[in-house]
């Protein structure tokens, strides 16, 4: 089926479908259902999303354009990849809901199901902070991408798997302005789906001081490479 989709109506959330909906009758007001949603982004990627309102478009710029999206062939392309998101787990469905009418169901193919259910356990510490989710203990799996173990919740890096790698003198790491995550950059790790490409900091907490010294030297480390590269001097 095909759909006409622009700037305003080229968006989608992703949801987690409850395991169980309410029983019985939904008379009065009907039953409270939630529907954790997970994600959301521009579906289609040719579609500039203008920042001004549709009136304000049609005065200043005239009109609006329209692109017929065939649903089929987006969700062929999108699947795939809204597989391989963190947050995606094997005993569950999902619903993308699309701003422009429709919607797709997706869960991890029943084929897939065996592998995924070897992946280590553990409880996310991000959990506590998560509303509803706080009482899930090892709820969640560390992934394995590429060579690292990634927390399936919030997609850090293992602290072990962290470790190593204040021995290898390829990788820059880089703490983020609220310091409160760390980016790793690594040749052969460009994005989330080769890699581990981040630790938050409720899981490097638990570093010893030794461990703390060296995260630092290599902090101070990548930031001067940065500098070189941005051709700066480290002054
Ligand atoms: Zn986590």
């Amino acid at each position: 089926m095909n759909y006409s989709v622009d700037g305003w109506s080229n968006f989608c959330r992703v949801f987690e479908i409850p395991k169980e909906y309410p029983g019985g009758y939904c008379f009065g007001g009907g039953k409270p259902v939630n529907f954790q949603m997970l994600d959301w982004f521009s579906p289609v990627p040719s579609i500039h999303q203008p920042t001004v309102t549709k009136d304000a478009w049609r005065k200043l710029v005239g009109e609006i354009q329209e692109k017929e999206v065939s649903l089929d062939e987006l969700q062929e392309q999108l699947i795939p990849w809204l597989l391989k998101k963190p947050y995606v787990k094997p005993d569950r469905e999902y619903l993308v809901l699309f701003d422009f009418g429709a919607a797709i169901k997706f869960s991890i193919p029943e084929a897939e199901a065996p592998d995924r259910q070897e992946f280590e356990k553990h409880t996310c510490p991000y959990r506590k902070h998560t509303p509803g989710q706080q009482d899930i203990s090892e709820a969640d799996e560390w992934l394995v991408v590429g060579n690292d173990r990634v927390c399936r919740f919030c997609g850090s890096m293992h602290i072990d798997d962290f470790k190593a790698l204040f021995e290898d003198k390829g990788a820059r790491l880089e703490l983020n302005t609220r310091r409160d995550k760390i980016y790793i950059h690594r040749k052969g790790v460009g994005n989330a789906g080769e890699g581990a490409i981040k630790i938050k900091i409720l899981h490097w907490q638990g570093l010893s001081e030794e461990d703390l010294e060296i995260l630092n030297a290599k902090l101070l480390h990548g930031r001067q490479a940065l500098m070189a590269d941005l051709g700066m001097s480290k002054r």
